[in-house]
């Protein structure tokens, strides 16, 4: 395998990958692809390399794993020099870092910015991908890797009206460029998930009147975001081999953190509340691993739960507000924990109110309100902190034809199917990074990103060494790992939300347990055995054999 031509004028583009998307995935793919010599071109409809943080540019947008974790461990160097100012870096800092990156490993020649990606269809005789660009060309690869994000699809949602409102809209997950001041407006926000946690307080401070609208209300733990030292940065540092070996090999969720050896109820109720205790005081998202059963059994989880909602009912003063604000209707945990700085706390401002749209949904939006239960809320600018369609949004907004034609959309029809969550049947040589059935969003998402591309680097290494074409997840593999992926879901409480995990913020998308909840570490040892077995459960074959089985 080698490169063919790379022309950007030409016609004829000719690459050994495609990689689709320049987020931390598809920057980090170029990154080991052209290591190993491969010729590469990314393509990103963006403007600039980052993803999720150079599209999530509202108000108080930060990462909920802390920096020094959520960053690359690929270079020692780059982990070694870098320097994250807060324990939570914000969206502008880790856009820096992005690009820092970008230019630190020499990457933007070889990314094509302002171009989606709008199908890409298999050829079945020279084993290779043909990619249609919105600039409405072809190029061609051996292999597309679709490194498209889980979160990158915002979703607008469908509400009567929306389009005649008459001041702006914005939503979190595609937020202008430009500064947006809120000041002396009245705002209202619907959505109360991970984007509307973050920007509810920021957005409160600068507007005149901040209306909040709430179907489900959330579960969140302080973040207790803090500057960093260079003293608290170098005693980091001087761990991170460890910290990166927990978080590969030993975390359920890619983050470093201690082992409970408990479950909540071995321990008596003082000793619990005074372990909920602590970990609220010390803030973050391993507010769920005080205990080892928090996921798996609802008693030992009402237990945190119950603790969160007499939090939440000892902040918020007003008695209407706090009970609205307490979730009951699914267990901690099992919808993406939030981590907020003064979220319950802004509730108490005279400024912001908050409307439970779950008894009374919209009824539509006017040109300057928002009706619902019969009371129109006067606004001059919305904002939608709606989500995604996660996992799969980005993907099926791609045109993939596989094998005789087959659509992934229509494959994917009754829920994702993949085999480890890299690859589906029927698409040879396409691979997905931190896709469906791979514990992607259930975890430090950077951790599993790493491992996905070096998995992926291997194997298209592999596959050049012994000279192969094409490289297919075997059937029989694919539906033993999506049975086991449902498994492993129902031994848990997740399947009990209605979360975004299971495709249930999408109106008409079937609801499916989408990522594999067994664990970061246990995981990768499944990817390793798999590749030493010699890609146990995928088909590989050249060109030549599979000619000379044709003839026969
Ligand atoms: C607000 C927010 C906060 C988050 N915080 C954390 C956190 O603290 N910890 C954590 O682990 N995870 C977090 N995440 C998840 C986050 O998405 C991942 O951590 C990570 O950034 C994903 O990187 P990625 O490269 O896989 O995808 P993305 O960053 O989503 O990048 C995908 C890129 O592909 C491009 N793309 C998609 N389709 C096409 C197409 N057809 N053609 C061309 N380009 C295309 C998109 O424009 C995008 O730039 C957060 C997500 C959000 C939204």
């Amino acid at each position: 395998m080698s490169a063919l031509s790379i022309s950007d004028r030409g016609e004829s583009r000719n690459y050994d990958v495609v990689v689709v998307g320049a987020g931390f995935a598809g920057m980090y793919m170029l990154h080991r692809l052209r290591g190993l010599g491969f010729s590469v071109r990314v393509y990103e409809q963006g403007s600039g390399v980052g993803g999720t943080w150079y599209w999530n540019r509202y108000p108080g947008a930060r990462c909920d794993v802390e920096s020094m974790q959520y960053s690359y461990s690929f270079s020692d160097e780059l982990q070694q020099e870098w320097d994250w100012s807060e324990r939570y870096a914000s969206q502008p800092e880790i856009l820096r870092y992005a690009n820092h990156v970008a230019d630190r490993f020499n990457l933007r020649p070889h990314i094509q910015f302002d171009t989606a990606i709008k199908a890409c269809s298999f050829d079945e005789d020279a084993n290779s991908w043909s990619v249609t660009t919105s600039d409405g060309r072809t190029a061609t690869a051996r292999f597309v890797v679709l490194a498209t994000g889980c979160l990158s699809n915002a979703r607008r949602p469908d509400i009567r009206g929306l389009d005649r409102f008459k001041g702006a809209v914005y939503h979190t997950g595609n937020w202008p460029h430009e500064e947006v001041s809120f000041a002396g407006l009245r705002v209202g926000l619907i959505g109360t998930g991970s984007s509307g946690i973050q920007s509810v307080p920021v957005i409160a401070e600068q507007a005149k009147h901040l209306t909040v609208f709430q179907r489900t209300p959330n579960y969140s733990i302080p973040a207790r975001n803090a500057p960093l030292s260079a003293e608290d940065r170098a005693a980091f540092r001087k761990i991170y081999p460890e910290v990166r070996r927990f978080a590969r090999e030993e975390a359920k969720n890619g983050i470093y953190t201690e082992v409970p050896d408990r479950g909540a109820l071995d321990d008596g109720d003082n000793e619990r509340r005074s372990k909920y205790e602590a970990r609220w005081a010390k803030g973050g998202l391993t507010f769920m691993s005080v205990y080892n059963n928090l996921s798996l059994d609802k008693a030992a989880n009402d237990t945190a739960a119950d603790f969160v909602r007499e939090k939440i009912a000892d902040i918020v003063r007003d008695r209407a507000t706090s009970k609205l604000l307490q979730p009951t209707s699914y267990p901690i945990g099992t919808k993406r924990i939030c981590i907020d700085t003064d979220y319950f706390e802004t509730f108490n401002r005279p400024n912001v109110t908050l409307v439970d749209i779950k008894t009374n949904p919209i009824e539509e939006i006017l040109p300057h309100a928002v009706r619902t239960g019969g009371k129109d809320y006067e606004i001059d600018a919305l904002v939608l902190a709606t989500g995604f369609d996660a996992m799969t949004g980005s993907v099926a907004k791609i045109d993939i034809r596989g094998r005789d034609g087959l659509t992934l959309n229509r494959k994917w029809a009754e829920g994702p199917k993949t085999y480890l969550g890299l690859m589906s049947a029927g698409f040879p040589n396409l691979f997905i990074v931190t896709g469906p059935g791979s514990p992607s969003v259930l975890s430090n998402m950077i951790v599993s990103i790493e491992q996905h591309v070096d998995w992926i680097a291997d194997v298209v290494s592999h596959m050049r060494d012994r000279k192969l074409d094409a490289m297919e997840a075997e059937q029989g593999a694919e539906d033993k790992w999506v049975a086991h992926v449902n498994e492993v879901a129902y031994t848990t409480l997740y399947p009990q939300a209605n979360s975004w995990y299971m495709g249930a913020n999408i109106p008409g998308k079937p609801r499916i347990f989408m990522p594999y909840i067994g664990g970061v570490g246990p995981y990768r040892q499944i990817c390793n055995d798999v590749a030493a077995k010699g890609y146990e459960g995928f088909a590989m074959t050249r060109a030549e054999e599979a000619r000379k089985v044709a003839a026969s």
